[in-house]
């Protein structure tokens, strides 16, 4: 039987339900793992299970592979990190076998997960899905190894940190399941991360480019990549807890009726901001700087040039930790040739968003963000925009206060369902005026 939002339907449904790290972290939770699929089964339902590694295991085999090498070749790093989903998926078939329910479990090649080559980050290409529908067919449970598939090469890659809700998304769609059901240890979607901020809401439903925004702003709960298959998809995403019944929260397409102002608050602390200073204000020089540094393949996010004095400006930008020594590298490179003064790097920075589709049409956003900070005193570093976004760089000390009064501002933090605590465009702008 399936239900979704309160319709309930007498059809069989077919459900991926994926189990992160911390659901599986032990063999009593993966026995509990396996006491969820049996329940779903004995609904009357089908199911193909999707788990990550166990616990910490994947930052355990990086750390490993640092100890012996401190730049591992990618292709290494990925045939050790997709070991760890290997242990996950053999335990759950044998914990659901030992139950008395067949069970048979796929690494990413046999579960037919093709990618490109483009190890430790690698892209899904295409979903083969016969074997998974042969054993559903035949009455087992598949379990399927998450974050991993196979190259044209025949090499094993996976599919970037958080990956293994991607494979489930491909494997939902690539099955035609009704819903793909991501489990873990918050049960759904909040207004923030729960852990910063601890009035935060759980959200009965988000739209699939609200949940985009809020994941590629560094919201861990959904992988970005999973969340962008399942927009061009169609894929239903429920997330919930795995440890309790409660209804979490649907990723689906926006109803005209859930146009929040803001839905919700992400923050980011892996992005570093580079600055370089004294550039001489003259044509091309941005041009030969951002030139180099997208060659050296790094993932710009904002850019500040700051005004000219004297005919020399500084530049600055952020971008991901991960990119500091590539970042440094092209920018050694240009120095020379544009002739500025030199650079620095400030780590200990953090970027907090705001995210709501009705942001589009409600321009007192940005005033009440900005002056909540200043109200708390909390620098402003860099700021940066989309419709259904608003981006500002602050030091990293500051996040989680950051997060809790912007939070409170625009009026998250109600006891009431989420529904009535969203502030309306009306409501925005006469907070404002208020605060004049
Ligand atoms: P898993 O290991 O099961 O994939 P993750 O650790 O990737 O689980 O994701 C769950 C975590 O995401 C939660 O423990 C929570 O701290 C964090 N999180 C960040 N932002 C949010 C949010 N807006 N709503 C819910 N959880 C969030
Ligand atoms: N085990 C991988 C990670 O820790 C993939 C995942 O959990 O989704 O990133
Ligand atoms: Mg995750």
């Amino acid at each position: 039987m399936f239900q979704i939002k309160g319709c309930v339907s007498s059809k069989m449904a077919l459900i991926v339900a994926k189990f992160g790290g911390t659901s599986v972290a032990s063999p009593e939770r993966i026995k509990g793992v396996a006491d969820r699929l049996i329940k779903i089964r004995e609904q009357g339902d089908q199911v193909v299970a999707v788990v990550s590694a166990m616990g910490k295991t994947t930052d355990e085999l990086m750390g490993l592979a640092a100890a012996v090498n401190d730049d591992p070749p990618a292709r290494e790093l990925d045939r050790l990190l997709s070991t760890g989903e290997q242990v996950s998926m053999t335990l759950l078939a044998l914990a659901l076998e030992a139950k008395g329910y067949q069970s048979i479990s796929y690494t990413g090649r046999q579960a037919g997960i093709e990618t490109n080559g483009t190890h430790n980050k690698a892209k899904i290409v295409k979903v083969h899905n016969e074997r998974i529908e042969r054993a559903l067919d035949a009455g087992y449970i598949p379990v399927v190894a998450g974050f991993q598939g196979i190259d044209a090469n025949g090499d094993m890659t996976t599919l970037g940190r958080g990956g293994s809700d991607t494979t489930a998304v491909a494997v939902a769609w690539g099955i035609g399941a009704d819903i793909c059901e991501i489990y873990s240890d918050v049960d759904g979607v909040y207004t923030t991360d729960p852990r910063i901020a601890p009035r935060a809401h759980k959200l009965a439903s988000i739209s699939y480019d609200e949940m985009l925004e809020l994941s590629s702003a560094g919201s861990g709960v959904l992988q970005m990549r999973a969340v962008e298959f399942a927009k061009k998809w169609g894929v239903i995403i429920h997330a919930r807890s795995a440890f309790s019944d409660a209804p979490g929260t649907l990723v689906k397409e926006e109803s005209p009726m859930e146009q929040a102002v803001i839905t919700g608050i992400a923050h980011d602390t892996s992005e570093m901001k580079v600055t370089i200073r004294n550039v001489p204000d003259t044509t091309g020089v941005a041009a030969r700087v951002f030139t180099a540094l997208a060659d050296n393949m790094v993932n710009m996010d904002m850019i500040i040039q700051n005004t000219s004095r004297d005919g020399a400006t500084d530049i600055s930008f952020t971008c991901p930790e991960a990119d500091l020594s590539r970042a440094v590298e092209a920018i050694e490179r240009v120095l020379p040739e544009i002739g500025a003064e030199g650079w620095d790097v400030d780590e200990d920075v953090a970027k907090i968003s705001l995210v709501g589709t009705g942001m589009k049409s409600s321009p007192g956003v940005s005033a009440l963000a900005f002056r909540t900070m200043s109200e708390n005193d909390i620098n402003i570093l860099a700021i940066s925009t989309s419709p259904i976004r608003l981006s500002m760089v602050i030091e990293a000390a500051e996040a989680q206060r950051a997060v809790q009064v912007l939070h409170t501002a625009f009026d998250l933090d109600s006891d009431s369902v989420f529904e009535e605590t969203q502030l309306s465009a009306e409501e925005i702008a006469d907070k404002m005026k208020k605060g004049r």
